[in-house]
């Protein structure tokens, strides 16, 4: 996703979180620094406490304890929201695909990649990672605030940036209600407010396989969010088949039947998640996608294996530049 047209007036910030650069445009009556600061603070710390890898985390206690754990609220809240999201988009989004990541080695990508440390795992190490796998497999006590993963390993790579961005809105409206510009983490907008508090950002979707600013379609928004998944952000390719980290949980292997999914959401929770879903759906599994995603909030632009462009029925309404 790339914002195009001049930005003026606008105070611009930039920090590396969850493994991206995440880039801020902030106008506002109190200081845009303040701001600013409180936001990627409020990341660095969503980023730690989600980390599956950090022993202090509490996805590391879930996924390492064969018993209940209890969890605080939030915690509570993001994993039944992603379990629910799951049952939505019947399981193409899984947060208990931690085994098969790890087992690929998307977890610590960068590392691996300076590294060239790669290897496709083998079928039979496939079976047994999916075996132990899937939301269903995670219980929630709501009355004691429990949750039991019962040998699956929770992973919220798909929906973490957009909770994110979503305390990152609540955290700038909390400063100046007023405040505009948008916030960009990697594959992901939230809009803060119209640009110049008068009209719609310009918003670049990139070519899957084009250059980084190649566009292959324009959405003008100045709310809610949107977000991108591709096939091409982690990835290796070993005789000429490219693997990546959007994993088909029926499979176990990388979803194949997409290059990107978009979505357009007033929720940076919805627009995250289910763009990682569309893209598992790919174009087998359009007609669900088109069918139900819209009821949940979430208008999608697909891109097919062999570059057509698939679209829900309001998804167009963002296609319409401002006069
Ligand atoms: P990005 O990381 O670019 O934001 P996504 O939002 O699509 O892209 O999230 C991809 C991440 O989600 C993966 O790196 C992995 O941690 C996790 N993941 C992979 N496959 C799935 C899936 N089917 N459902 C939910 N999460 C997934
Ligand atoms: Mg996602
Ligand atoms: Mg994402």
């Amino acid at each position: 996703l790339f914002v195009s047209g001049k930005t003026g007036q606008y105070s611009d910030f930039e920090d590396y979180i969850f493994g991206t650069y995440v880039r801020m445009k902030i106008s506002s009556r109190v200081n845009p620094s303040t701001i600013a600061k409180a936001i990627f603070a409020e990341m660095k710390r969503l980023e730690k406490k989600f980390d599956p890898y950090d022993k202090a985390s509490v996805l590391y206690k879930l996924n390492h304890s064969e018993d209940w754990v209890e969890v605080d609220d939030e915690t509570l809240s993001v994993i039944d929201l992603a379990l629910k999201i799951a049952r939505d988009t019947e399981g193409a989004f899984d947060p208990a695909l931690g085994r098969l990541i790890d087992l690929w080695g998307f977890s610590k990508f960068t590392e691996r990649q300076a590294n060239g440390t790669f290897n496709i795992p083998s079928a039979s190490e496939i079976a047994e990672a999916a075996s132990k796998s899937g939301y269903q497999k995670v219980a929630i006590d709501y009355v004691n605030k429990k949750i039991r993963t019962n040998g699956a390993w929770i992973d919220l790579g798909g929906m973490l940036k957009g909770y994110a961005l979503k305390r990152a809105y609540q955290i700038a409206k909390e400063f100046d209600k007023s405040c505009h510009g948008f916030i960009e983490t990697g594959g992901q907008i939230m809009i803060l407010g119209p640009k110049y508090n008068r009209t719609k950002w310009v918003i670049g979707v990139r070519d899957p396989r084009g250059q980084p600013g190649e566009n292959i379609d324009i959405v003008y928004l100045s709310e809610g969010s949107v977000a991108t998944s591709g096939d091409y952000e982690r990835f290796f390719i070993v005789d000429n088949v490219r693997y990546h980290h959007i994993l088909d949980p029926r499979t176990g292997y990388p979803a194949n039947k997409a290059v990107s999914a978009t979505v357009i959401s007033n929720d940076p929770v919805i627009a995250d998640a289910f763009s990682t879903a569309a893209f598992v759906l790919g174009e087998d599994r359009w007609l669900f996608t088109r069918t139900v995603f819209p009821k949940y909030g979430a208008e999608v632009l697909l891109v097919t294996p062999k570059k057509q462009l698939l679209r829900t029925d309001n998804f167009k309404i963002y296609e319409i530049a401002d006069r």
